[in-house]
């Protein structure tokens, strides 16, 4: 029998997995699934087959304007779409899916302690075989078990605005927090929004004089830097998700690095955080690495950066090559332009 704590994506994806051929429940502390949203919602296409519809994608992105602080810009073609997501409605498909296969979901129901098999939760002490932590940043299910350590969290801040957008085109303004962006979810709405380690308000406030529009909605949340050396399973405990950092550090996305992190449930647990690290610590690790890097740049490192990616066979590269692999494509770029060497680590 198998307890899930967190009924966000990734822990309705794992309880999609495992209740194939286990007794699931999925424990969320909230009313209901998907709210409030604190997320931008843009995914590559990376979406498992299996819990993919048209149904939650509200727009598709086909280019990325990169602009540096100089305001000089380049327009990357994407090979693959980007997707928009509705994340009310994704996090409901997956949670209907989970459903389907079996898996119990209970709401109200925040755990506050942990001890082996016994699950305290607001009003109700069970036990369970195994556990599962996928209630996001902050985890409980991490803190009580051991696996939590040291964490380091960004703050995100994202309004949705109406305006005049390329409905085709999402921006990211390089040098403005630690990532700033603008997400069309149609040419009238998008969805700006900066992410930074402090002065967050700092940041979005430049944000929105460079992006006017109306805000009709303002949101945001904790994003947990990735942390390699955490462990993400001991005992019958295993985390998923933002509970176990799972987060590219470039752009902040933690959607699709979860999603492949709670496939590996369908395999059962055996192994589990070796054959999540196969498929991801590579990838994360050097996400982090460049955002080592960035973090220490000023804004004529920006300029310079964007001015050689003015060269269309750098362009082509990483608009051929999704971002959640950038093994897949950094030595592509080194080799093609080695002046890049004093920006990649
Ligand atoms: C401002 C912002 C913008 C972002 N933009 C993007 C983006 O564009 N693309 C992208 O890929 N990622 C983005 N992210 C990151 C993305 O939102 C997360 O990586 C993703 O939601 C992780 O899913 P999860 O299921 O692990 O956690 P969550 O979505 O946080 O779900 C965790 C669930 O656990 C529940 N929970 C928490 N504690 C308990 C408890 N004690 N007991 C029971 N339940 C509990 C919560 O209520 C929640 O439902 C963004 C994040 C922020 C803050």
């Amino acid at each position: 029998m198998v307890s899930i704590i967190g009924g966000g994506p990734i822990g309705c994806y794992a309880g999609f997995n495992l209740a194939k051929h286990h007794d699931v429940k999925i424990y969320e502390e909230d009313k209901e699934i998907g709210k409030p949203v604190q997320c931008t919602g843009i995914v590559t296409n990376n979406i498992p087959r299996q819990i993919y519809s048209e149904d939650y994608i509200i727009n598709k992105i086909s280019e990325a304007e990169i602009i540096s602080p100089n305001k000089n810009s380049i327009v990357v073609d994407l090979r693959n779409n980007n997707l928009v997501l509705d994340r009310h409605k994704f996090d409901n498909f997956i949670a209907e899916k989970a459903k389907e296969n079996g898996a119990k979901i209970f709401f109200n129901k925040k755990l506050t302690g942990l001890n082996k098999n016994e699950l305290r939760f607001n009003d109700l002490t069970t036990t369970d075989d195994f556990i599962i932590g996928a209630d996001g940043p902050f985890s409980k299910t991490a803190k009580e078990s051991g696996l939590f350590r040291k964490r380091i969290f960004l703050a995100g801040k994202q309004a949705r605005i109406k305006g005049n957008f390329n409905s085709e085109r999402m921006k990211i303004y390089l040098g403005i927090g630690s990532f700033s962006g603008v997400v069309p979810e149609s040419n009238k709405i998008a969805r700006v929004v900066s992410i930074n380690y402090k002065n967050i308000n700092e940041d979005f406030n430049r944000l929105l004089k460079l992006e006017k529009g109306e805000i009709i909605e303002k949101q945001g949340g904790m994003i947990p830097l990735y942390n390699p050396k955490l462990k993400i399973s001991g005992g019958n405990v295993f985390l998923a998700g933002d509970a176990a950092t799972q987060v590219k550090a470039t752009t902040f996305g933690g959607i699709i690095p979860g999603l492949i992190a709670a496939e590996e449930f369908s395999k059962g647990f055996n192994n589990y955080e070796t054959r999540v690290n196969k498929k991801i610590r590579k990838e994360l690790l050097l996400n982090l690495m460049i955002r080592k890097k960035l973090d220490g740049f000023n804004d004529k490192k920006y300029n310079e950066l964007v001015e050689l990616f003015s060269q269309e066979k750098l362009r082509t590269i990483i608009g051929n090559y999704d971002r959640d692999f950038p093994s897949k494509f950094v030595m592509r770029l080194l080799l093609k332009e080695p002046r890049l060497l004093k920006f990649i680590p």
